[in-house]
């Protein structure tokens, strides 16, 4: 069996829709097909999560947006009046009544019970197509099966009980394909939660390690992966393969083409992932595999946007590299900060975050009894893998450098915003 991702933009109206049943038809093999929100929907949900919360009534407006955007997708693929509208309906009667009825939580917890509907919506008009189409398609609610702890918006997946209960529902008995939603999951009690914003490459990945998939594939609007964000530079190349190493340096150092934490569960039962594009599905794309190679070591621009980089010292000028370390790092992981650059030296450390400044703010204040800790905001991360020295005149071109690092493969450089 395969793992098949679609993306937001993929399914951003009923053409994409039309479309994704056109890629499926060319496939024989039993399919779970991993769907996004439609389009801009989850930026569009986190709309109403922030006026709702604080008690704005416009955000049933904001949803009613939300819900005409469905609706002209299921009346485009279904015509008007239907079962399907009567589905969508009832869903979204169930989070319009969660709004109006609940006690407001914090944000986070409300965040994955309010956002995570955008998944739901578009599983469900997704598979009813596909039932249009296909014999012995099954729609699956994740929510019960992809068991996470309670770490909201971040949850981490508890593999075991995940394990048990995502081998017993997809077994392919009766169904050759499964819909089911990216991005979220839930606790054992039952609380929906969410793995992070693009979170789906990542459900993929985790459904093709526990299925033994013999691949995923990953529907995007690119060809494959480029050596650069084509926004950036235009010539930018496709990369035809990539080793498991190479996707995770890239991903990790802000390469926005699949989910950071997509890679380690395919790598661990050694699953090919393909990225290739719904545009061009006649295309092969990239594939991400044990022993690639980059063919032609091109250098890798990688462009983190949004940074901040933190300077702490500690206070009584001991060396920052014994206690200290473990100290300072404890901080960052209990307040959730992700460390995306360390450099130290003897009794400094500057660290870059992404600009998450209520967490940094905490961070900086639990520190300040042992530490001065000051920070430099509208930072950017550059990267460049197999780096030359054009590539890098090329990149730090008229920046400020604040920081640089360099191994034998990689360069990154921490700049002033432009
Ligand atoms: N819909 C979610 C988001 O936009 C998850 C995803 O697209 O992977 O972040
Ligand atoms: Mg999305």
């Amino acid at each position: 069996m395969k793992v098949y991702k679609f993306g937001g933009a993929s399914v951003k109206d009923a053409e994409g829709i039309r479309n994704l049943t056109k890629i499926v038809s060319g496939e024989t093999d039993k399919l779970v097909i991993v769907v996004s929100a439609f389009g801009k929907t989850t930026n569009a949900l986190e709309k109403v999560l922030k006026a709702w919360l604080p008690g704005e009534s416009d955000y049933a407006v904001l949803l009613d947006e939300v819900y005409n955007q469905h609706l002209s997708v299921i009346a485009d693929l279904f015509g008007s009046g239907t079962e399907e509208k009567g589905e969508i309906d009832i869903s979204f009667a169930i989070l319009r009544d969660y709004l109006l009825t609940s006690l407001k939580g914090e944000y986070d917890f409300e965040y994955d019970q309010i956002v995570s509907f955008g998944e739901i919506w578009s599983t469900i008009i997704v598979s009813e197509y596909l039932k249009k189409h296909f014999n012995s398609v099954s729609w699956c609610d994740i929510r019960e099966n992809l068991i996470t702890d309670d770490r909201y918006r971040d949850a981490n997946v508890l593999w075991s009980e995940s394990t048990k209960r995502i081998q017993r529902i997809f077994d392919f008995t009766r169904e050759r394909i499964y819909v089911t939603q990216g991005f979220i999951g839930g606790t054992a009690a039952g609380h929906t939660t969410t793995l992070g914003r693009e979170g789906s490459d990542y459900t993929a990945a985790i459904l093709a390690n526990i299925l033994d998939a013999e691949c995923v594939v990953v529907w995007k609007d690119v060809p494959g992966i480029l050596n650069a964000d084509p926004k950036w530079f235009p010539e930018a190349l496709k990369l035809d393969e990539i080793s498991y190493k190479e996707a995770v340096e890239m991903s990790f150092s802000g390469a926005k083409v699949i989910h950071p934490k997509t890679i380690k569960p395919l790598h661990n039962k050694n699953i090919p992932m393909y990225v290739r594009s719904f545009l061009d599905p006649e295309k092969n794309g990239t594939v991400i595999k044990v022993d690639a190679t980059l063919r032609k070591v091109v250098p890798v621009f990688i462009i983190k946007e949004s940074q901040i980089l933190i300077s702490i010292l500690p206070k009584d000028f001991s060396f920052v590299m014994g206690d200290n370390l473990s100290r300072i790092f404890h901080s960052f992981i209990t307040h959730g900060i992700k460390v995306n650059l360390v450099e130290a030296s003897a009794v400094s450390i500057d660290v870059c975050v992404d600009d998450e400044r209520s967490k940094v703010d905490v961070l900086i204040s639990d520190l300040k009894t042992e530490f001065t800790a000051v920070y430099n905001d509208k930072i950017e991360m550059l990267t460049i893998r197999h780096y030359t020295s054009d590539a890098i005149a090329l990149m730090t071109k008229g920046r400020e450098i604040l920081l640089e690092q360099k191994t034998r493969s990689t360069v990154r450089f921490v700049v002033r915003q432009e």
